[in-house]
């Protein structure tokens, strides 16, 4: 039998349904907008698509969007004195600067300057501990909407083997912080993970971060077994290009108990996540519970 479709693009839609609801209230309520600042420096085509989808979908659910375009040339000091300028402004709430960045910039030394309870996208190395630790933190956008399809999906996570192959500081390692926090069994897979196939099969819940084109195969999948495909892969196939997962869809559908699709499983979870972590720093930044 099939699996179950995981349907990210319906869920990323509700989600957002939600969202409006809960800025229209707190605007009536108390009197304020959330607003999400996002920076893009340079001509990167796919960035400019991103950073107008994020802007589009900002003003959608009734937040305010402000947008910061800079020329390919702009300095690391430059960039700095925006993301000190958007730290102190307070109509701003969230600050995302788009990655990747031109080769003047260290990416780090701008991710660290963002103020931590702006930080929407959970990379700064104080929420990478807060989530850690199980502290208040702001959590990295993919992984916190996996976790969401996983509940809605499987209800309670308690006590579930769960390996996640990929350990990126955006994804993999955020993810089995998650799962970790939810009581999974948690096995972080990687490039050096011997019998990786071996591995995947004892997973009830299997992440792919990898950024390699169907590289999980349907014989790597435990049968029911959940699965979460987070890798975006442009390839070449007869004639047209497509994009595919880091998992054999085909092949794992006929195997797995459910799985999201690429496209339409993750990807448009990610957008809807950082505007729901604007709204929770939002939140937090005015005192309200969160
Ligand atoms: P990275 O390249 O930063 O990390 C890839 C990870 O995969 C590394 O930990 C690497 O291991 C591991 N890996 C590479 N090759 C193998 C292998 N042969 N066997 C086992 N593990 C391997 O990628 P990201 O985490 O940033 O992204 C992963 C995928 O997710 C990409 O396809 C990306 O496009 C997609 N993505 C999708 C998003 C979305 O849906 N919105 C957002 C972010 C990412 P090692 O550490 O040992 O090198």
């Amino acid at each position: 039998m099939n699996a179950k479709i995981i349907d990210g693009k319906a869920f990323a839609e509700g989600l957002r349904g939600r969202l409006a609801t809960e800025v229209a209230a707190l605007k009536a309520q108390h009197g304020f907008v959330p607003g999400l600042a996002v920076v893009l420096v340079g001509e990167d085509p796919a960035s400019q698509v991103y950073v107008r989808n994020k802007a589009k979908q900002t003003s959608e659910v009734g937040m305010a969007s402000f947008e910061h375009k800079l020329a390919k040339e702009t300095g690391q000091a430059e960039l700095l004195a925006l993301v000190e300028r958007l730290n102190a402004d307070p109509k701003v709430n969230g600050i995302l600067v788009q990655l990747p960045l031109p080769k003047q910039i260290d990416p780090q030394a701008v991710l660290d300057a963002i103020d931590p309870a702006k930080d929407v996208d959970g990379f700064h190395v104080v929420n990478a501990g807060k989530l850690a630790t199980g502290g208040k933190a702001l959590v990295p956008c993919t992984p916190l909407g996996c976790l969401m399809l996983l509940k809605d999906r499987l209800g309670d996570l308690s006590g579930k083997r769960a390996v996640v192959v990929g350990r990126s500081n955006i994804v993999g390692k955020p993810m089995a912080q998650l799962l970790l926090g939810e009581s999974c069994t948690v096995t972080i897979a990687h490039s050096r993970t011997r019998d990786l196939p071996g591995e995947c099969r004892r997973a009830e819940i299997l992440i792919a971060a990898v950024g390699k084109p169907e590289m999980i195969r349907g014989d790597w999948v435990q049968p029911g077994a959940t699965v979460i495909d987070v890798g975006i892969n442009r390839i070449e196939r007869e004639g047209k290009t497509k994009l595919v997962g880091d998992v054999a869809y085909d092949e794992a559908v006929k195997v797995a108990g459910a799985i999201t699709p690429v496209p339409g499983g993750v990807g448009p979870m990610t957008i809807a996540v950082l505007l729901q972590n604007t709204l929770t720093a939002a939140r937090r930044q005015r005192g309200l519970p969160a």
